[in-house]
């Protein structure tokens, strides 16, 4: 038996793309809480009443605190842009 067995095709990784302007006009909101949506993934409540999913996807976006409910407790009060507010949309 010897060495160098290759790794398959399921080493692949997944392309998948996700455009993401962001827009540095859009205003910083402060996050007031934090939720799951329907798939598992957690949605930040910013303080406009828009939502904003923050995902933990590395190397796109590597965020390994809002796994953690410490990590979330931590980061309530801080702020994301909001493309919703720069948009003019109505919050949900
Ligand atoms: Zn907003």
């Amino acid at each position: 038996m010897g060495g160098g067995a290759r790794r398959g095709a399921g080493a692949r990784r997944r392309a998948r793309l996700i455009v993401r302007p962001f827009d540095p006009a859009a205003p910083e909101q402060a996050i007031t809480g934090f939720r799951l949506d329907d798939e598992g993934h957690w949605v930040a409540e910013l303080a406009c009443g828009h939502r904003q999913h923050v995902r933990h996807e590395p190397p796109m976006q590597s965020r390994p605190w809002v796994l953690t409910e410490a990590g979330r407790a931590a980061h309530l009060g801080t702020t994301l842009r909001c493309m919703r507010c720069l948009l003019g949309e109505p919050p949900a």
